[in-house]
């Protein structure tokens, strides 16, 4: 059975049944269309049946504009797994912190879930042949899926990509064709070419299917936290973050995501709308300048300064308006980060959590952290960051000369003897490096936070470290290591932190220790008057990060 839709113009509301894909309204030609469904029947249908779907983003069908399911093109993409934040999230003081791990798609990011459903509408339409510009992570997508629907594609790249990701592009018999200039005019570029030779062209965000397919992060969204947290009550099983942070170029996945959410709120599985966090590189920041400068149309970036070619669109036309209104009408942020912020995120990211991924996604982290050291992103807030994908062709510049270790059968007995994964392996290694080993003492009764101070230590360089749970064996451990530095928490049974620094300040070997102390107390104007004099810096948990920490810890040992 041929499912039934309609398409709505955004200006006019003009509204068609839907015959096949249609970029303008055709009342006032305005190119912002929408798929719009009978959400009623097919709430009704959800509640009795998607439980037993198979797991992939095609579960969600009835709210997918492809008419015969006959056409689909799959391979696997969707479900996603949601992760949680575990070290990250303690050591942000976050609990409510999840991942979306869009690098699990069939090419390795959100995109896969587009070019699934975009070629799949292609294959429906009939096209053979089709021209898509992008900043990498589309052509590779669209390539494959292509590829794989016999649908033969011309990819025009910006010539920043990566050419390890070109290469991708080109693996899947895809004609690449690489344009020296800006994404903005490599769209044109491609348009042209596309009409010149009558070829099928893929409008992004004017896409119906693209921007229909974005959808289902939020389907997934809802449904996976409502398991990991229970619903809000509506008895369905679904819940909706408070926040979807996302790092963007052309807007195309809030946009969607957006519409998704929008869609489960009208049909009664959610009972609010999370808050969207929009996340662009500093150096190519159209819609959060214009945003922070109140502007109601954006300005463009012609010239975009960033190395993150993946995020590099300049001119984010009616998509910025759009978000714009949902920021200022529901709650939600804009906000820039730095090349340099999103490397040091992906460092962090691969460190804590294990989750190694490419710059453009290591944004929305970064974005994460920046927003909720501002507390725009309260402590209780439940936040999905969409991890959207992952680091195959990592650039050079970001690891630098001698990332990797060539060694011989000899050499890597010794390596193995100086690598920091075993703990007496550290030690021995440590202890035979003597002189430069900087001996460091944790005083701290949560096992997981001494567990992440250690974490943080090993994962920065040689550090011999001591670890003590409570004040009065912390006391101990001082007198009889002799560290050149102390972390202390300050809420322990036996012997406080206060006390214990009382003590220590007071003995002649011990006072020019320099100490740091890491606390979740908030202190009292008294407390702090207690440490004032006595600490190297002090640290709230929750709001150190890993680079707060160890530049203290660095400053302390110089
Ligand atoms: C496309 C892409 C983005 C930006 O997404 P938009 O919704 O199109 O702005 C971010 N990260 C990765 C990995 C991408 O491929
Ligand atoms: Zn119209």
């Amino acid at each position: 059975m041929e499912k039934q839709f309609h398409v709505t113009c955004a200006r006019c509301g003009h509204r068609v049944p839907y015959v096949a894909p249609v970029t303008v309204c055709e009342q006032c030609g305005y190119d912002w269309l929408d798929a719009d469904y009978d959400l009623e029947p097919i709430a009704e249908t959800w509640r009795a049946e998607l439980a037993s779907r198979s797991c992939n983003m095609w579960r969600y069908w009835e709210l997918l504009p492809l008419r015969e399911s006959d056409h689909i093109v799959s391979m696997g993409e969707g479900n996603t797994p949601l992760l949680r934040a575990e070290n990250l999230g303690m050591m942000l003081g976050h609990r409510h912190l999840y991942f979306k791990d869009e690098r699990q798609g069939p090419t390795s990011s959100f995109k896969d879930r587009q070019a699934s459903l975009a070629i799949s509408v292609l294959k429906e339409t009939g096209v053979t042949e089709a021209v898509v510009a992008s900043t990498g992570n589309v052509a590779i997508s669209y390539s494959a899926y292509c590829a794989r629907a016999g649908i033969k594609l011309w990819a025009f790249l910006t010539s920043t990509v990566p050419a390890d990701k070109m290469r991708e592009v080109a693996l899947y018999g895809t004609e690449v064709v690489k344009v020296t200039s800006t994404y903005d005019r490599t769209k044109i570029v491609a348009a042209k070419f596309a009409s010149h030779k009558g070829l099928f062209i893929d409008r992004g965000v004017r896409n119906i299917a693209a921007k229909e397919s974005m959808k289902t992060v939020a389907f997934e969204i809802a449904e996976q936290l409502g398991r990991v947290m229970g619903d809000d009550g509506t008895g369905l099983g679904w819940r909706a973050p408070d926040w979807y942070v996302q790092s963007v170029s052309g807007g195309l996945g809030p946009v969607g995501v957006w519409k998704g959410f929008r869609e489960l709120y009208r049909m009664g599985f959610i009972d609010k709308m999370p808050k969207l966090a929009i996340i662009q590189a500093a150096g190519c920041a159209p819609m959060v300048n214009s945003f922070k400068a109140g502007l109601g149309e954006a300005e463009n970036v012609t010239e975009p300064q960033t190395r993150i070619t993946t995020v590099a669109t300049g001119s984010p036309g009616a998509v910025y308006p759009f978000l714009r209104n949902i920021v200022l009408e529901h709650g939600g942020a804009m906000e820039t980060v730095t090349d340099e912020e999103a490397f040091r995120a992906m460092h962090v990211m691969a460190k804590m959590d294990g989750l190694s991924m490419e710059p453009a996604a290591a944004m929305a982290c970064a974005g994460v952290f920046k927003l909720l050291g501002q507390q725009v992103i309260k402590p209780h807030e439940v936040v999905v960051v969409n991890v959207s994908g992952h680091t195959f062709p990592v650039e050079k510049h970001l690891l630098g000369d001698g990332w990797a270790h060539t060694v011989g059968t000899a050499e890597a007995v010794a390596l193995a003897a100086r690598s920091p994964a075993p703990r007496e392996g550290l030690m021995t290694a440590l202890n035979r490096l003597d002189g430069r080993v900087k001996r460091v003492v944790i005083i701290e009764d949560d096992p997981d936070a001494a567990r992440l101070l250690r974490r943080i230590l090993q994962a920065r360089g040689q550090y011999q470290i001591f670890e003590a749970n409570n004040g009065r064996a912390g006391l101990d451990l001082i007198h009889h290591e002799h560290p050149d530095l102390i972390l202390l928490d300050l809420m322990m049974p036996e012997l406080d932190g206060f006390t214990l620094l009382e003590i220590v300040k007071k003995e002649e070997t011990l006072q020019n220790v320099p100490v740091i102390v890491v606390t979740a107390k908030d202190l009292t104007p008294d407390e702090r008057r207690r440490l004032n004099g006595q600490v190297e810096s002090l640290l709230q948990k929750g709001s150190f990060m890993e680079e707060d920490l160890l530049e203290d810890i660095l400053g302390a040992l110089e």
